[in-house]
């Protein structure tokens, strides 16, 4: 095999993406609002289980449809609450992770089963005359509509509309109404709390969830009063508690009755009625999920019952149209609208949405790699929400942005023993999680990306110079910034070798292709980041806020030497170029390697990781995800246009986009260094990923990285947003093709609203009184409510013509 050539090397991969990119028009037609079903296709059972989920943050319902079935892996999760089993190693070692933690498929109360006249509906076999499901983007909600002709001949119109509240975060609604359009008939609606079976694992994909022996939550309490029902489940290995259930309202005209069944697997509500043709049944079921690990059971319980109490007393309207209030918020502070695209329009919204349903009521929790819509990654939260998620957060819902960096803090306990097991100064955060310890079993792609500590850095400097919130330093931050720089201090050392410049050894950097090298060029420069916020975040301490200070010396044990070690490491931080090619090597060794052979690779390879053993990627130039690449991106600062080029056109080929973490920063930096067309490509793999399944697995939840990405895509690349110091950057020039985009974002306190066409872009300062931010390196300053109008600048020299 040849060493590189650069930029010849193919891109199979992404014209393959390309050949897929629309989504399936028969499936989701445009609609920039809404994700429309127009008829049940089983070969998209899978994918719209996911794709049709709500959630709130808190707790999310797959979509599955209401009567039990069909369903390929329908259920609901709740944020942090897991189970746990003892990772097996063939071969064990020192310090390895000990206990797997795996998101529980907890109890399901969205089904009522439907039995017309004796016959049950079944969605696949009914004789369906009209079927429409949609996922109302505008009103955070899940509607569906089915005309079902019986076997004999009756006409059943069933409708059904569910969400899971942003309001009341324990709570989700769904209401269900049968119509019997030409006969009478008796009804029978079965609605239920099911607690699943869990199917086995999946040895073969490490991104899907381990599975279980048998179900993970025993049942040790039951309430059932009227058309009432409260279960107390508990975890058999982690031990958490939760409760789960249910209450209803019906709407008919004539009489009905309801008995209660409990089993072993769950317990039902059996209503019985007979309709006239005309009339109708309709259930409204209020559903209360409370989890905790502290709480008993009783209390549990009792939450539930008040959770259900408090909201059959508001009642289903104003439950639906409080949280469709919270969701007109959201577009308010959040939407980004393109013209030129529909379709675009529509995959943007979807992704944004996604953003919402991942966060909005995430308060003590993290943002799991799918959020609440799969088993993917086991529910772990990982440098995604840091890097991919914070960002849109800061800018447009910092109070979330600060509840996820507080809950980072709470684990810095943990980070710090696990700094300690491995022999480390400081605090070393896991790199996947749920509750703090480190749960990776493969510690070459798992605890060797120490970068996890400086991207958590990142996050935490970045909201505080976005939002001004220095209380979060205060409160935690700092603490943060002494203990990961600690252990950069700690982990690297000048170097005798290199005329003592400061050498990171033995970590993997972002890119899973490549492991346990030294001097990863992301790693390296994350870590002076870190180290240098770190000096600066214990010197703004000292000198504005002396007591806190003193406790932060008393918390720490710091020594102001450590301050000088710290700024020496980051002053040597080793970064070298290399000489021939000018290009920063992605490390040590990267550049001695062969290049991977693209033209021997089928598409149907991809992604590699299921296709070949590591050391076989491991010994070659081809990356799972950005890299060097993700460096410019977040540290644009640090390299010149030049440089940012020559390194995308080298590493560019090389990115497999096995992850679908990279397609967005691709997007970013082409755009910044003139590649347009590439640019909108890259863009279109990552806004599509989940509707067009481009990576085969949107099964296993979306890819909330990518959807935060999407965001940074559109406000980054196309906004041309930076952060300058304390000042916000912009330099925006639209796709190609399309011919607006628009989208507010929250700085200092103030909201600002970007408004892009072809030729120029109009600043707005809609909240606050005025701020100074930069026009293509100009200052501009604004005040409320007088737009300002600013000429678009050409793309950078004539990079466009010659793009790979
Ligand atoms: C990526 C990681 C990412 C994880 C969860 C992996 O495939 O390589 O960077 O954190 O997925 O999204």
């Amino acid at each position: 095999m040849a060493k590189n050539t650069t930029s010849t090397a193919s891109r199979p991969i992404h014209s393959a993406a390309r050949a897929r990119i629309a989504p399936p028009e028969h499936v989701y037609p445009v609609d920039e609002w809404n994700i429309v079903e127009k008829w049940p296709y089983p070969r998209f059972l899978a994918q719209t289980e996911t794709i049709f989920s709500v959630s709130n943050g808190y707790l999310g319902m797959r979509g599955d449809h209401e009567e039990g079935g069909p369903a390929i892996h329908g259920g609901a999760f709740v944020n942090g609450f897991y189970e746990s089993w003892p990772i097996v190693y063939g071969e064990a070692a020192y310090g390895f992770a000990e206990t797997g933690q795996t998101i529980v498929n907890v109890t399901d109360g969205k089904i009522i089963r439907l039995y017309v006249d004796d016959e049950p509906f079944e969605l696949l076999r009914a004789n369906i005359v009209e079927f429409s499901r949609v996922l109302n983007m505008r009103e955070g909600t899940l509607d569906r509509e089915i005309l079902w002709e019986t076997p004999a001949g009756k006409r059943i119109s069933i409708k059904s509309r569910r969400f899971v509240s942003l309001v009341h975060r324990h709570l989700a609604l769904v209401d269900y109404e049968v119509r019997v359009l030409n006969a009478d008939a008796h009804l029978v609606l079965a609605s239920e709390l099911a607690n699943r079976t869990v199917e086995g694992p999946d040895e073969k994909d490490p991104r899907r969830a381990a599975g279980f022996d048998g179900r993970v939550l025993e049942r040790v309490s039951t309430l059932g009063e009227g058309l009432r029902l409260v279960f107390g489940h508990r975890t058999r290995t982690s031990g958490l508690r939760m409760s789960c259930g249910m209450d209803h309202q019906v709407e008919t005209p004539g009489d009905y009755t309801s008995t209660t069944e409990t089993s072993a697997n769950g317990g039902r509500i059996v209503f019985s009625v007979v309709v006239q043709p005309g009339e109708s049944f309709r259930l409204t079921k209020f559903l209360a999920y409370h989890s905790s690990s502290g709480a008993p059971m009783e209390e549990l319980c009792a939450r539930a019952e008040r959770t259900l109490n408090r909201n059959l007393g508001i009642g289903r309207e104003e439950l639906f149209s409080e949280h469709a209030e919270r969701v007109e918020d959201f577009w308010r502070r959040s939407d980004v609208q393109i013209e030129g695209d529909p379709g675009v329009q529509q995959a943007v919204r979807f992704n944004l949405f996604q953003l919402l349903q991942a966060t909005a009521r995430v308060e003590g929790y993290g943002v799991p790699a799918k959020g609440l819509t799969g088993q993917g990654y086991e529910g772990h939260y990982f440098w995604d929400a840091e890097i991919y998620v914070l960002p849109f957060l800061i800018y447009t819902a910092p109070r979330i942005a600060r509840s996820l960096l507080r809950f980072r803090y709470g684990m810095l306990d943990k980070a710090r023993a696990r700094a300690k097991e491995l022999g480390h100064r400081g605090a070393l955060f896991p790199w996947r999680t749920i509750n703090g310890d480190e749960a990776s079993a493969y510690y070459a792609a798992g605890t060797a990306q120490y970068h996890i500590d400086a991207d958590i850095a990142y996050a935490l400097k970045k909201y505080v110079d976005v939002t001004d919130d220095l209380g979060l330093l205060y409160d935690g931050g700092a603490e943060i910034m002494v203990e990961t720089a600690r252990l950069w201090a700690d982990l690297g050392c000048h170097s005798e070798d290199l005329d003592g410049a400061f050498a990171i050894h033995g970590v993997t950097g972002p890119d899973e292709y490549t492991a346990i090298v030294n001097n990863n060029r992301y790693t390296n420069m994350m870590a002076r980041e870190n180290l240098r916020a770190a000096v600066w975040a214990v010197e703004f301490v000292k000198t504005v806020q002396p007591e806190i200070f003193a406790r932060l010396v008393d918390d720490t044990g710091l020594d102001l030497s450590e301050l000088e070690a710290w700024t020496r490491a980051a002053e040597r931080m080793y970064l070298p170029v290399d000489e021939k090619t000018g290009i920063h090597p992605q490390d040590d060794t990267f550049l001695a390697k062969e290049v991977w052979p693209f033209h021997e690779t089928t598409p149907e390879q991809h992604p590699l990781l299921l296709h070949f053993h590591p050391l076989v990627l491991y010994r070659h130039q081809v990356l799972k995800q950005a890299d060097v690449v993700m460096a410019m991106f977040l540290l644009g600062q640090d390299f010149s246009l030049e440089e940012k080029k020559r390194n995308f056109d080298y590493y560019d080929p090389l990115t497999t986009r096995d992850s679908s973490l990279s397609s967005c920063i691709q997007s970013i930096v082409a755009m910044e260094v003139g590649y347009e067309d590439a640019a909108l490509d890259y863009f279109l793999d990552a806004a599509l990923v989940d509707l067009a399944d481009l990576g085969g697995n949107v099964i296993d939840g979306v890819h909330v990285a990518s959807a935060g990405g999407v965001w940074m895509a559109l406000v980054y690349g196309f906004g041309g947003l930076r952060e300058q110091g304390a000042r916000t950057a912009l330099s925006p020039r639209l796709a190609p093709g399309w011919t607006r985009l628009r989208f507010p974002i929250a700085v200092h306190g103030q909201t600002l609203e970007v408004d892009v066409r072809q030729e120029t872009v109009t600043y707005t300062l809609q909240e606050g009184e005025s701020l100074t931010i930069r026009h293509d390196g100009e200052d501009l300053k604004l005040e409320r409510g007088r737009p300002v109008q600013c000429p678009i600048a050409p793309p950078p020299g004539d990079a466009a013509q010659s793009a790979p």
